[in-house]
């Protein structure tokens, strides 16, 4: 295994991070602020939030059952997803490895970082062996993508190769967990406070959490991955009304389980119904929130779509996704008004 030092970049293991006013004073009471050139007036939107969300790391500690200090908390996972770039791959030297297809963002955050990215191919049931991700690393790999419940896919990857390349790669894995809350397998969170992996885990308020519009992902890792994270992160990345709003939706947890069981109930509804379409060859397994359908004419079917106000994602372009649609689980009445719209297509 590298060392945290192996890994990071040289400038951010060198980096002297910004330091606001609101880092510097900590640890005594007070009650006059005259420290940051806030606005005294508007409260309370007139202070700066905290740039370490404590309070919120410490609701989200107790119901994801994560340490505080094994959590960073970012602007979504993109964030994070961007950070690792940022933190851990030199430009034009580095490289990572990723399972394809996958979740765009991270060949995104890659070209953006001009950071060498690597694709592996899925197998015919978009599953992967560990060898042949190892196989694809050289001794300038920082890290390794696997998105379980994978993207567009929506299946889970085998947990036992996950495990295999935890074990075996001395850089980062990241498991980005955005759908886990839909899928039965166990969160890799597991790995993350023990000192012999560097293991990342993201997952995010905006889907079983149903928060999207405020922008909060999660990275859960060791200690010292999240001290480079906090390092470089822009200092109030997380915004007053984005902490806000999560609490109260964390004080809630009951609201989201209550979700999951219903869009659960709809994804197997129509999953079901899906393959019983003339139009439709084949559904993929799935553990998230969407299913994956190839259907005879994905394009055909999505301008139809399209044409009746109902858009899902056309996926055809996607390697290993040909004439395939990506359909999210919504409503009973939205499901319905997709199924009753592809009926009768002529
Ligand atoms: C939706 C999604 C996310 C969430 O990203 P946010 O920036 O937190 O909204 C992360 N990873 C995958 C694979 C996703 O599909």
């Amino acid at each position: 295994m590298r060392t945290i030092k192996d890994l990071v970049r040289p400038n951010i293991w060198s980096l002297a991070p910004y330091s606001s006013a609101r880092n510097e004073y900590s640890g005594h009471v007070a009650h006059v602020f005259l420290d940051a050139n806030e606005n005294p007036f508007n409260g309370p939107y007139n202070r700066y939030p905290d740039p370490l969300q404590e309070e919120l790391k410490e609701r989200i500690s107790s119901i994801k059952n994560v340490p505080a200090e094994n959590i960073f908390l970012g602007n979504g996972s993109d964030e994070a997803i961007d950070l690792v770039y940022r933190c851990f791959c030199e430009p034009k030297k580095d490289n990572v490895v990723a399972i394809c297809p996958t979740y765009g963002m991270y060949e995104v955050c890659a070209d953006i970082n001009d950071v060498e990215y690597r694709k592996v191919l899925l197998d015919e049931d978009y599953q992967i062996k560990a060898e042949k991700l190892l196989a694809a690393c050289d001794a300038n790999t920082k890290a390794i993508w696997i998105c379980s419940p994978n993207n567009p896919t929506g299946n889970n990857i085998n947990s036992e190769e996950i495990e295999k390349v935890i074990e075996q790669f001395d850089g980062i894995v990241v498991v980005d967990e955005a759908y886990i809350d839909f899928s039965n397998q166990k969160s890799f969170k597991r790995y993350v406070s023990n000192d012999n992996y560097n293991v990342i885990v993201l997952q995010t308020m905006s889907k079983a959490w149903g928060s999207a519009a405020i922008r909060l992902g999660m990275a859960f890792a060791k200690e010292d991955i999240i001290g480079i994270f906090n390092k470089v992160k822009y200092p109030y990345n997380v915004n007053a009304l984005t902490q806000e709003q999560a609490m109260k939706r964390l004080n809630d947890p009951q609201a989201v389980s209550q979700w999951v069981s219903i869009l659960l109930q709809e994804r197997g509804r129509m999953v079901e119904a899906f393959a019983e379409l003339p139009i439709c060859e084949k559904v993929y397994p799935t553990d998230a929130n969407f299913f994956l359908a190839k259907v005879e004419d994905a394009q055909g079917t999505y301008d139809y779509l399209v044409e009746k106000g109902i858009i899902v994602r056309n996926r055809t372009r996607i390697t290993l996704c040909n004439n395939c649609l990506r359909v999210t689980i919504g409503t009973r009445e939205e499901n319905n008004e997709l199924l009753g719209a592809l009926r009768s297509m002529k």
